[in-house]
C-alpha cells in the first residue's frame, strides 16, 4: 500500500475515513470514551503512518508536507483522530528516525506498518508541567541498560500505546536519600510493552478528545542501552527539536478542522432561516463566516512554510520563534473558529455529538499542552526583544521591516508598530505583545503563500483579518492602565446586598 502514489493514497484515504465516521463512527458513538478498535484498524490499515516513517524501512519517507496532508484529511473528519496520528508522527516516529539506534528503529517501524503499532511521548509530571526542564522522573546505569523511577501524567494513549518515549535526568547519585541528585540534562529513552514497569494509575475523566486516553502512569522499568536516543547537540537541544519540529506542524492538525468547521458553519446558515431570510444573508453572520476563511488562508500558509522548513533532517531546535509564532497563533484560531460556529448553530450547536460541541473541547487543550500558549506568546516578545538588542534598534516598526519573519509584513502595520518598546516590559505586556508579534509572523506567511499564486481575494480577506487584530492588540499593549489583583476587606467589599442604594426590607 505503501508504493501507491501519494495523490492516490491521500484520496483513497479520505474517501476511507469518510465512510467510516459516517458509519461506525458517527455523531453517537463520537460521546463515548476511547476509540473502537475495529475503526482504529481500518484507519491504520490505510498506512497513515507511513508518511513519518523513512523510505529505507518500508516508509513513504518523511516529506513534511505529506505529513500534514495526512493530519489534515484526519482532522476534517475527527480532530482527536488527527491529534492520534501526530502524536505518533511529531513525538514518536520522527524522533525515533532521527535519534534511534538503526536496529531498534527497524524492529519498530515494522511493527508500525505490519502490525498496527501505536506510540507516545511522556515528558510532563504532575508537579512538573510548565516547568518541564526540572522533571524528578530518573534513571540510573544499570548492567545492560538503564532503570528508570518516577511519574508522568496527561501523555496521550495513556494505557494504549505500546511503545513510549520516556523522558528522564540521570542520577549522579551525590544526592541525599529520598531527594536524588540529578542532571540538568533530559534524556530520552525507548519503552515497549515488553519490558513491563509502566503502570496506569489512574484514568483522568478528560473534558474532550475522548478518543483519547489519558492519566497518571507510575514508572519503574529497566529498558535495554540501546533504547537510549542518541542526542547529537545535547538533551535539551534534542527536546527543542523535538519541540519546535512538532509545533511546526500543528497547522496539519488544525487545517482540516477549520475547513470542516467552516463546512458545518456555510451549509448551516444557508439552511437556518431566521426572521424571514437565511442566516447567510445577515451581515455578522457574513463577518463570522469571513473571520473563518481568513483563518483557514492563514493555516494554509503555515502549512506551506512549515512544509519547507520543517523536514527531520532539519535542526529545528533555533527555529523557536516561527515554532511558538505557528503554535500559539493557530490553537487560538482553532479555538476562535470552534466558539464562532457554535454561536452561529445556535442550541443545535452546543451538543456533544455535533461536530462544533466537540470541536469546542477537544480544541482548548492544544492552546495548553506542548508549551501554554500564555508562555510562548511571552517567548516570542523575548525573542524579539534581544533580535532587536543584536542589531541595536528600540523602533519596533524599523526592525520589523528589516527582520527576516517580518520584513514583507511589516508595512501593513506603519502607524500602530512606530514605538520605542522598553525592554523592561511587565510579563502581562510581553504576552499582549507577543500575541501580536506572533499574527505579524503569521501575516508574513500569507504574504508569502500570495506569492506562490494562492487565490488573491482569500490573501486580502486573511491580510485584512490579521490587521484588524494586531491593530487592536497593541491598542491594549499600549494602554497604560495596568489592574493588579486587589486584596479585598471585608469592610469595603462584602457582599453586595450591603451596597443597595434603598436599604432592603428587613
Ligand atoms: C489534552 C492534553 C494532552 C496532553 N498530552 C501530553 C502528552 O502527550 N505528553 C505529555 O508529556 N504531556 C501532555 N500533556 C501535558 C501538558 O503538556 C501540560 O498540561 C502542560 O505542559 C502544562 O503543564 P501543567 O498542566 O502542569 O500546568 P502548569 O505548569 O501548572 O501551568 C498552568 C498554567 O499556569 C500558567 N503559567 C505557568 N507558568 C507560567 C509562567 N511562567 N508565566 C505565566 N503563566 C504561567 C499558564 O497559564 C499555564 O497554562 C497534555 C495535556 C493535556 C491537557
Amino acid at each position: 500500500m505503501t508504493n501507491q502514489p501519494f495523490p492516490t493514497f491521500l484520496a483513497r484515504y479520505q474517501e476511507r475515513l469518510h465512510q467510516l465516521f459516517q458509519t461506525l463512527y458517527t455523531g453517537q458513538h463520537a460521546t463515548v470514551r476511547q476509540v473502537p478498535e475495529e475503526l482504529l484498524d481500518q484507519v491504520l490499515g490505510e498506512r497513515p503512518l507511513s508518511v513519518f516513517i523513512p523510505e529505507q524501512f518500508g516508509g513513504r519517507g518523511q516529506d513534511v508536507a505529506q505529513s500534514l496532508a495526512m493530519l489534515e484529511a484526519s482532522s476534517y473528519e475527527s480532530l482527536p483522530l488527527s491529534l492520534t496520528m501526530g502524536i505518533n508522527g511529531a513525538l514518536f516516529l520522527q524522533p525515533l528516525s532521527k535519534y534511534a539506534d538503526p536496529a531498534l528503529q527497524q524492529k519498530i517501524f515494522r511493527d508500525f506498518l505490519e502490525n498496527n503499532a501505536l506510540g507516545g511521548l511522556m515528558i510532563t509530571e504532575p508537579e512538573f508541567g510548565s516547568d518541564a526542564l526540572q522533571m524528578r522522573t530518573s534513571f540510573r546505569n544499570v548492567d545492560g541498560g538503564y532503570h528508570l523511577q518516577g511519574s508522568k501524567h496527561w501523555a496521550g494513549l495513556t494505557g494504549r500505546a505500546d511503545y513510549w518515549l520516556l523522558t528522564a535526568r540521570g542520577d549522579t547519585g551525590r544526592g541525599a536519600a529520598g531527594q536524588p541528585d540529578l542532571e540538568r540534562a533530559i534524556s530520552f529513552f525507548v519503552w515497549d510493552r515488553s519490558l513491563g514497569g509502566l503502570d496506569v494509575q489512574e484514568y483522568y475523566q478528560s473534558l474532550g478528545l475522548y478518543m483519547i486516553p489519558y492519566g497518571l502512569n507510575n514508572l519503574d522499568t529497566v529498558v535495554p542501552e540501546n533504547h537510549r536516543l542518541a542526542a547529537k547537540g545535547g538533551g535539551v537541544r534534542m527536546l527543542l527539536d523535538l519541540l519546535h519540529r512538532s509545533r511546526l506542524q500543528f497547522p496539519g492538525m488544525a487545517m482540516g478542522f477549520l475547513r470542516r468547521l467552516l463546512d458545518e458553519a456555510v451549509s448551516h446558515v444557508r439552511q437556518r432561516v431566521v426572521g424571514g431570510k437565511a442566516l447567510l444573508h445577515y451581515d455578522q453572520v457574513q463577518d463570522r463566516l469571513a473571520v473563518l476563511q481568513a483563518y483557514c488562508t492563514t493555516c494554509a500558509a503555515m502549512c506551506a512554510h512549515s512544509s519547507t522548513v520543517a523536514g527531520v533532517d532539519e535542526d529545528c531546535s533555533p527555529r523557536s520563534l516561527e515554532a511558538n509564532a505557528i503554535k500559539t497563533v493557530i490553537t487560538d484560531m482553532m479555538q476562535g473558529a470552534a466558539q464562532s460556529v457554535v454561536q452561529l448553530l445556535g442550541g443545535m450547536g452546543y451538543r456533544l455529538d455535533s461536530f462544533a460541541g466537540r470541536a469546542l473541547v477537544d480544541s482548548r487543550p492544544f492552546q495548553i499542552f506542548e508549551g501554554s500558549n500564555d508562555i510562548l506568546y511571552q517567548q516570542i516578545t523575548e525573542a524579539v526583544l534581544k533580535a532587536m538588542g543584536k542589531v541595536k534598534e528600540t523602533n519596533l516598526q524599523r526592525f520589523l521591516s528589516q527582520f527576516h519573519l517580518t520584513e514583507r509584513a511589516a508595512q501593513f502595520f506603519n502607524g500602530a508598530t512606530d514605538v520605542t518598546i522598553d525592554l523592561s516590559l511587565p510579563q502581562r505586556k510581553m504576552v499582549q505583545l507577543g500575541r501580536a508579534l506572533g499574527r505579524i509572523i503569521s501575516l508574513d506567511m500569507v504574504i508569502a503563500l500570495g506569492d506562490q499564486g494562492y487565490q488573491p481575494e482569500l490573501i486580502q480577506g486573511s491580510v485584512a483579518v490579521l490587521r484588524r487584530q494586531v491593530t487592536a492588540l497593541l491598542g491594549i499593549f499600549s494602554d497604560p492602565a495596568r489592574v493588579n489583583v486587589v486584596e479585598t476587606d471585608e469592610a469595603g467589599a462584602g457582599s453586595w446586598m450591603n451596597f443597595l442604594q434603598q436599604p432592603a426590607p428587613i
